[in-house]
Formats: C-alpha cells, structure tokens, sequence
C-alpha cells in the first residue's frame, strides 16, 4: 500500500468489488476464498434492494414463459444453495435464516386458478416439480388458509432465506478471513472500504482497478462492478457499452405474530388475487414478510429512508407507496384472514435493478481486440438477486481463474451494446400471469 494522507490512499489487492449488497458480498465471498485478497466498496453495504428483499429462493415459482436461459440460471443456483450455506456456517456464526420449507401457490378466483394451472402445465412441461393439492390437503398443512381459495399447488423445491442476515454471515465471514475487521490499511477496515467508486481505472487495454470518491484508488487484477441500479453511473465504463437498468420499485411489509397465532404458516404462500401476485414468507423468529408490488413509477422520496419505520439509508431510497400497502394487506388477508391481527413492524421500499429482457448483465465486455481483461460486470438480477447470488459468484470465479462456463454467454453485459445481434436471452420475453405490473 502507498498512503500519502486519507485522501491520496492507494490500496492494492487481487479484486476490487464494487457494490456490497447480496450479490456484491457473494462475490466477494467466493473469491476471497480461492486465496485472493478482495477489497468490497461500499459506504452503505447491504442498504439496497437487498434490504428489502423477501429472499425466496424460487427458481420454480419465478419462471416466465419464454425465459429458459434464465431458468437455466435459476435453477442452477438454487442448486448451488445447500452447498453455498454450508460452507458460510463453517466461517460465520452468524444465521442466515436458510429454510427449505415449501412454497404453496394458491389462488382467490376461478380465473387466478385456471392462470396457475395454466402456468403448471408449462411448469411440468420443463420438468419443474409443482403438484396440484386438494384445498383440504392444504388447510391441512396450512390451517390458517382461506377456505374461500380456488386451488392450491405445491412446489416443494423453492426454498428462503433471510437477504439481511446472510449480507451479516458473508461480512463475517469476509472479515474473519481477511484482518478481522480491523483496520489494517488506514481507510480499509479488513475487506471493507467504506467509500464509493467513482471510476474505473484503465490501463492501456485493460482495467486496473477504480478511484473512489473520496479521493484514493484500488489498484486490482479484477474489478467487479457489483452495484446494483447504479452500474451505470461509474465513470470510464468501456466505450460504447450500455447497461440498460432500470428501477422497478416494490413495496414489502414486515409483520409480527402474536404468540397465540404462531405459526402462522410452515410454507412460504404465493398467491394469485384476481391477477395481482402476493406473498407471505414466514421466518423463524415469529414475523412474516408480505410482499411485494411492482412499479414503474416516480413517486418522489422525502424522508431518510425508505422505510416506513425509519431505517436511514440515504442512496436507496425509494417513498413507500400507500396504495401498494393497501394492496398487500387487502390481499394477503384474502389468502390468510389472520394476517389482520398480526402487528406491522416496517413498511419498506427499495428499487430492483431490472433489465429490458429481465435477465442479469454478467460476465466480461468484449472490445474489438476480445475481452477487456481485469473487468466483470454483475448486475441487474431484477427479482431474483437473492436466489442467484451464489451462482453470480462461482460465474464471477471462473471468469477470473480464466475457465469461463460457456453455459452463460447469453448474459454477457454487452449483450445490449452497439451492433451485437441479441443473443438468445435477450429476446423479449412474454410475461406470466403472476407477473402483474401494475401502476400505483
Ligand atoms: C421488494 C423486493 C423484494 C424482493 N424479493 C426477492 C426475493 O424474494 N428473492 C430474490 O431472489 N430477489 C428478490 N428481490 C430482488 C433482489 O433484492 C435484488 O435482485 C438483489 O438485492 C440485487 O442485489 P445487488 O447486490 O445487485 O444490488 P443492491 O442490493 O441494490 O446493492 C447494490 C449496492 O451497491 C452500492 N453502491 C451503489 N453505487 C455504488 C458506488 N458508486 N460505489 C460503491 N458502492 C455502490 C449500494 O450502496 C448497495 O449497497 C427483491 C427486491 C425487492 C425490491
């Protein structure tokens, strides 16, 4: 390291990650563990969409007609969950609040259930496992369901965890292997630099590393731009690359079960109600996490949060809307009556980096010499970043040990830039009926 003065720091280290949230510490995780020495820049680690997130693990449940690589990719890392969990608790003690409960799917109306029947057909089709219940094997399993629900479908393969606890596990984890969390290198504390990235750096043909805000650099044989909706903004990204990201914001509650209610479900419930989705994540701790809506829209934050209860979180935030809050409730209720006597804790918002085909932006950006060497781009995971983080990371590996799995090309980052032809996983894709955009 040369220091002359806080502001003139220079630290040097095999990566440099850019972006602390589920994905941005997975890959931090992931390479830190190969032997190299990883800097994660973040001033509000774990402040993002992964704040917010439900954390279902649903590669099942979250197919959409048309999108099979991205299927590809969901299923792969929900497969890599087990394994990814594992060697987490052997570093941190810290939970994550993993839980392979199923997932029911139900539905309200006739037509919410001839939509999810539909949905299975396709389901089956791609050898997913969803089965048909009868309500009464359902209220059997989930006492406090409606009566009044149209049908029910069990998907026992789509699991959860808890996005803030396992952003805790991995920051142990990191910090345990790499200086304990001390501070080793004036402003890096450990792994972490609290600091943001203003711009990569280059290097005749390839990249070096990044010059953050407050006036240092990290120099690095790797830079991963891990930040989220914010990618785009960084200074020096190649020439002629678009990140396309756009905000979809959702609206999430975090809700209390009064003793003589618990539990008030085993299975995670995703529901159908007359076409607008809803779902209900029960953790062990006693609450329930009631999600979540989709919207495109503006609605301006004036507070300090982003959460109704307020968590200050000054880059992410996003104003919770009470339209979508009313929706939830209204619906959630619809499913499970009790829900109206549980206790509101939080009302939260955040923005979901989505892109125009829905599917990530990861892996490396060519030039017209091939590859840019020490760049990785991942980001834009949209709905489905909690799910994916562990295989965004083994992807980010093996593009740094130079043995990239040709499985994944079809979300290369640059997918979108100059005259490429779209590769397969950027044709538009239809949406499923549990895919409801709505406006308010
Ligand atoms: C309401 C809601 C519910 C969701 N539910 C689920 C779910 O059940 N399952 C699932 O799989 N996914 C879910 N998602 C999606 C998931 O939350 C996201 O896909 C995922 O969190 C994206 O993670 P990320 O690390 O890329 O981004 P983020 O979590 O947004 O993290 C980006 C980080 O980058 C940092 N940053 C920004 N700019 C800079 C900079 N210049 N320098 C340094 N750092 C910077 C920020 O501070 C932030 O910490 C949900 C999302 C929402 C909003």
């Amino acid at each position: 390291m040369v220091a002359s003065g806080p502001q003139a720091q220079t630290v040097r280290a095999d990566a440099a990650v850019i972006g602390g949230g589920v994905i941005g510490h997975s890959i931090a995780w992931e390479l830190q563990r190969t032997g190299r020495k990883v800097v994660l820049i973040d001033d509000a680690p774990g402040t993002g969409a992964s704040w917010a997130a439900a954390g279902m693990l649903a590669a099942v449940s979250e197919y959409h007609y048309q999108e099979e690589e991205l299927l590809d990719l969901m299923v792969e890392s929900a497969g890599l969950w087990p394994g990814f969990v594992k060697v987490l608790a052997q570093n941190a003690a810290s939970a994550t609040g993993y839980r392979t409960t199923p997932t029911l799917t139900v539905g309200a109306s006739a037509a919410d259930r001839t939509a999810l029947l539909d949905l299975r057909r396709v389901q089956v089709e791609r050898g997913l496992g969803v089965e048909p219940l009868t309500i009464r094997e359902a209220r059997s399993r989930e006492p406090l369901l409606s009566p009044g629900i149209s049908c029910a479908l069990d998907t026992p393969g789509d699991h959860q965890v808890d996005p803030r606890l396992l952003v805790a596990a991995l920051r142990e984890a990191l910090g345990r292997h790499q200086g304990g969390g001390t501070a080793v290198e004036g402003a890096l504390h450990g792994f972490a630099l609290p600091d943001r990235a203003a711009a990569l750096i280059h290097d005749g043909g390839r990249i070096a590393g990044v010059r953050l805000s407050g006036g240092g650099e990290v120099l690095a044989a790797e830079t991963i731009v891990a930040n989220g909706l914010q990618a785009g903004d960084l200074a020096g990204l190649p020439e002629g690359l678009a990140l396309p990201l756009r905000p979809v914001h959702g609206d999430i509650l975090r809700l209390r079960v009064p003793e003589h209610l618990r539990p008030l479900l085993t299975a995670t419930i995703r529901g159908l109600v007359h076409g607008v989705p809803v779902y209900i994540v029960p953790r062990t701790d006693g609450t329930v996490v009631i999600g979540a809506t989709q919207r495109e829209d503006r609605l301006a934050g004036t507070g300090s949060g982003g959460t109704a209860s307020g968590t200050a979180t000054p880059m992410a935030w996003t104003a919770v809307s009470a339209g979508g809050v009313y929706q939830l409730l209204r619906d959630a209720q619809q499913l499970v009556p009790a829900v109206a006597e549980l206790e509101l804790l939080e009302a939260t918002a955040r923005a979901r980096p989505a892109t125009a085909d829905n599917a990530p932006l990861l892996g490396r950006v060519g030039s017209a010499a091939g590859d840019i060497p020490g760049l990785i781009i991942s980001t834009g995971f949209f709905r489905h970043g909690v799910l994916l983080a562990p295989v965004a990371a083994r992807i980010c590996r093996e593009l740094a040990d130079g043995e990239p799995d040709p499985r994944w090309a079809a979300f290369r980052p640059d997918r979108f830039s100059g005259d490429r032809p779209p590769p397969a996983a950027a044709r538009p894709s239809r949406h499923f009926p549990l895919e409801h955009q709505e406006s308010r």
